[in-house]
């Protein structure tokens, strides 16, 4: 195993260490978990996208797992892929490049690129032929935490015309989309299917691959979500829509593929009344709690490593920055016994959080330590 741990769970760093800083608990054995899932789930090549979880412990241990593609939207991500795997497949995915950043990426030697415009194609034109262009698609689909729809994509009309002209540079034609982050409805992806085999007909283009994207939903809150399901709605689907012309399918997830691989321990710093401040908040690994909260994903032990289980109420909680919008946006339920020196210790947290976390007024989560298991 890459990153062999040092410690056996959380629990038992927590109680030796007493890290009075946020710390970040990475188990490499569930990011390989994932990744076994995806390749043995998901009927195309799966590749991952890279800007959920750019760590090199992450992305060793996918490699370790079997997977040697990634979606990339920089030259820094494609150089951090390429430092822990040589021959890794590269799809730049990112369809807004700088001319520059197409001339590097030519010289690393990407595999494929996603375009939803006439002036980024034309940049595309230094790329060898033979390359993999896929056309991407927005539709107005709801069913995600937030819409990708309104920032890039071509529409139905657009895309027609654009998949044309790849098939006439030359290219190898291709489609994405990406129904949107912590999608959680396959309906989604039905929808983005069939509409990309109407655009591939219009075109008259037969697409070499479609790719549905990332949007696979993490588990926050509630029953963990069926990723079979999933799935077998998107292999289903292809053959509904394209018939025996059925492309050959890629996914790149990131959220659901690193969520699992992070748990997040914060301590609690002061308690006034019904509030709480804790030692990380979202300028830290709490960024995304704005947009895509854990619910009932959080437990609480004590120094001792006792865990607290008072009934569970409602409290304000703060991070530790001195901005006042550094606050969880609703209450969080915790243990009524809840004290001060307690560790609030949040499941699910290895996709976006350590990725967006700065270090504002000084905290923010301290380097990933590894551990065996997350639980005895
Ligand atoms: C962010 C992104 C992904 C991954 O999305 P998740 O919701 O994390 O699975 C995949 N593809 C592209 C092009 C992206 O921008």
């Amino acid at each position: 195993m890459k990153s062999d741990p040092i410690w056996s769970t959380p629990d038992d760093h927590l109680r030796k260490a007493l890290p009075d800083t946020a710390q970040l608990y990475f188990c490499p054995a569930e990011v390989q978990r994932m990744a076994r899932r995806f390749q043995a789930g998901f009927s195309g090549l799966v590749s991952y996208a890279v800007k959920a979880n750019p760590a090199p412990e992450v992305l060793e241990n996918l490699v370790a797992a079997g997977l040697h593609a990634f979606d990339v939207a920089s030259v820094a991500e494609m150089r951090a892929v390429r430092a822990v795997c040589p021959d890794a497949v590269l799809h730049y995915n990112n369809p807004v490049r700088s001319r520059v950043e197409v001339a590097q990426a030519a010289l690393i030697g990407i595999a494929s690129a996603s375009v939803d415009c006439a002036g980024e194609l034309a940049k595309l034109a230094v790329l060898p032929r033979g390359t993999e262009i896929s056309v991407r698609l927005a539709l107005p689909v709801k069913g995600a935490a937030y819409d990708f729809g309104t920032k890039f994509g071509a529409g139905p009309d657009q895309a027609v015309n654009l998949l044309a002209q790849v098939a006439a540079m030359g290219f190898t034609p291709a489609m994405t989309f990406h129904p949107g982050t912590q999608c959680g409805d396959a309906g989604a992806w039905a929808a983005y299917i069939h509409a990309c085999a109407v655009v591939a007909v219009r075109a008259d283009v037969r697409l070499a691959r479609l790719n549905v994207g990332g949007g696979f939903a993490a588990h926050r809150g509630g029953a963990a979500p069926d990723l079979g399901a999933v799935f077998a709605r998107i292999t289903q689907e292809t053959h509904a829509a394209f018939g025996a012309d059925a492309p050959q399918l890629v996914c790149e997830p990131g959220r659901a593929m690193v969520a699992e691989a992070c748990q997040l321990a914060t301590r609690v710093k002061s308690l006034r009344g019904d509030a709480v401040y804790l030692n990380d908040g979202i300028y830290g690994a709490l960024a995304e709690w704005r947009d895509i909260t854990g619910h009932d994903r959080l437990r609480v032990v004590t120094a001792d490593g006792a865990t607290r289980a008072g009934a569970l109420v409602p409290r304000i909680v703060f991070g530790p920055t001195c901005d006042s919008i550094d606050r969880l946006p609703d209450p969080v339920l915790l243990p009524s016994d809840l004290s001060e020196e307690d560790y609030v210790i949040f499941a699910g947290m290895g996709a976006y959080g350590s990725a967006i976390a700065t270090r504002f007024n000084g905290y923010g989560p301290d380097a990933m330590v590894t551990v065996a298991a997350f639980s005895a």
